[in-house]
This record gives structure tokens, C-alpha cells and sequence, in this order.
């Protein structure tokens, strides 16, 4: 069993990209502004005028969790969830793989990767980057 993420309107294009193997970031259209998480109207301008970007799927560890308690279903504990500062300048959650509670730190440089689940969904997730020369 997986604990499966919301999908509603303002994030099933997320969902789609990333099980097209694309990490979406929501934009703006009227005004360029990139946000995560998508909402339904942009908080610079305020239109609703909504597309996104594809990111790299390159970003940094701005902060980190490492989950031990309460067990989670289909998980193994610990899990290791970072805020992670994507290069396109968003943050976004997620759970860093391969890397244990005691490698992970405040800069380590990751690369999403998806992890398909089913049909339906694939969930984003995150490992460790080669460092860049
Ligand atoms: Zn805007």
C-alpha cells in the first residue's frame, strides 16, 4: 500500500508530468511567476491564467526531516523528506532516496527520479547528484 498524494485540479498537471518522466513547476502566464505548490491563482498578479515549465529536476537540500515514528504504510523507516531548492528558484517537499539519516545535508546537491507506482500514478523522488565539476 502507498499513501497516495491529492490530486485535484490545480495539481493534475504535476501528476501528469511526472508520469510522463517530467518534473512540472507551475507558471504564471500572465506574469511569469513560479509557484509551488499550484494553487489556483497566481500570488503575484492574481490571474488564474495558469501553464508551467519543466524543470531540470536538479536542485539543493535547503532543509531536511528524517522521519522515524509513526510508521508509515509500504514505508521503510527512516525517511528522509527534504525541502529541496529546485534550480528554477521554487521549493518543493520530497523523499530522498539512497542516501541515509546520516549522509543527508543542508546543500547536498539532488536529482529527482521517478518512481512509478501504477497506472495512475508516479511519484517524484530524489538522489543524490553528482557533484558538479
Ligand atoms: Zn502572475
Amino acid at each position: 500500500m502507498t499513501v497516495r498524494p491529492m490530486v485535484n485540479r490545480d495539481s493534475q498537471f504535476f501528476w501528469d508530468g511526472t508520469r510522463a518522466g517530467e518534473l512540472r513547476i507551475q507558471r504564471c502566464n500572465a506574469c511569469g511567476a513560479r509557484r509551488f505548490p499550484p494553487g489556483p491563482a497566481c500570488q503575484s498578479c492574481d490571474a488564474y491564467d495558469r501553464g508551467y515549465d519543466v524543470a531540470a529536476g536538479t536542485g539543493t537540500v535547503f532543509s531536511y526531516v528524517v522521519h522515524r515514528h509513526p510508521p508509515v504504510p509500504g514505508k521503510e523507516l527512516p525517511i528522509v523528506i527534504a525541502l529541496i531548492d529546485l534550480d528554477e528558484g521554487v521549493r518543493m517537499v520530497g523523499e530522498v532516496v539512497d542516501v541515509s539519516d546520516e549522509e543527508i545535508e543542508i546543500g547536498m546537491p539532488l536529482r529527482v527520479d521517478f518512481n512509478r507506482i501504477d497506472d495512475e500514478l508516479t511519484l517524484p523522488v530524489w538522489r543524490r547528484a553528482e557533484e558538479m565539476p
